[in-house]
């Protein structure tokens, strides 16, 4: 039997071993200090139009996608990291399925490279609400589902890109507050992905609330919402929705993963996005 120092020592191995080999290519060791190295990275995370309202892939570069265009929403901006697609599928699957809170990091570092292009001068359109950001919150779980799970993946995200923000600013976030005691999910709800938008806005009604000691405080707030996958966005909307109306002045999403189109028919329908709060 392994002594207990050889089994640490061993381990340590491992894990260095794990971290620097990039585990797409195989690359050794891996040019980036995470399991996915730069050149896999410019292939499956490229920097691609997207949607500013919803983060969608688009081929032309416009501020909104058409369905955008036409429908109000509770969200002033989306930015997606990625498409959810793999390899993000199975690395976002082991963040939330398989205990792999570790793979955080690299998500966090794909998300913080998006956001600091959102800093650029050709991004005038979104960084303005990008460096009015008062908060940063996850998404909130359920505690039923929490218990379950054991953590928030959302949250787990936050605190990656906080880590990474200290040592690698951007324009504003110094005064970014990264808190996790805003928003609750106060109803338990089904699992969405079998059901169409209408559907999800349905079961995600009423289901988000502000915690009550934060009523004061979030007056007048601008919030960003972090969440690991953005499909309808029903999720989003919801939370936004229940911060509006509890009084933020602004809210909007920075999302790991968003579904590109063509998002399935059954997922698909007019409901508008805008719940009245005014
Ligand atoms: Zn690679
Ligand atoms: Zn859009």
């Amino acid at each position: 039997m392994l002594s207990h120092f050889a089994s640490c020592v061993l381990n340590a191995t491992k894990e260095a071993l794990a971290v620097s080999r990039c585990e797409l290519c195989g690359r050794w060791p891996s040019d980036t200090g995470f399991s996915v190295c730069h050149d896999c990275l410019a292939r499956h995370a490229p920097l691609v139009n997207r949607c500013d309202r919803c983060g969608i892939f688009q081929t032309i570069r416009s501020s909104a996608c058409i369905a955008c265009d036409t429908q109000a929403s509770s969200l002033d901006q989306c930015i997606a990291a990625v498409d959810y697609a793999e390899p993000w599928i199975a690395l976002i699957h082991r963040l939330k399925f398989q205990q792999d809170t570790g793979v955080c990091h690299l998500l966090a570092y794909v998300l913080h490279s998006r956001l600091v292009a959102h800093t650029q001068p050709h991004s005038s359109r979104t960084l303005p609400a990008l460096l009015a950001t008062d908060w940063v919150i996850p998404v909130p779980m359920h505690t039923l589902a929490l218990s379950h799970r054991g953590y928030n993946q959302s949250w787990q995200l936050c605190k990656a890109l906080k880590s990474r923000l200290k040592t690698h600013p951007i324009e504003g976030s110094e005064r970014w507050e990264f808190r996790h005691d805003v928003l609750l999910k106060t109803t338990p709800t089904r699992q969405q992905h079998d059901l169409n938008r209408a559907q999800r806005l349905h079961n995600l009604a009423s289901a988000f609330a502000v915690a009550p000691q934060m009523w004061t405080q979030i007056q007048g707030r601008s919030i960003t919402l972090v969440d690991d996958i953005m499909t309808t966005g029903a999720t989003l909307h919801a939370a936004a929705n229940a911060l509006r109306q509890q009084g933020a002045a602004h809210v909007q999403a920075w999302v790991i993963a968003r579904t590109p189109t063509p998002i399935p028919s059954r997922l698909i329908d007019n409901q508008p996005l805008l719940t009245p709060f005014s």
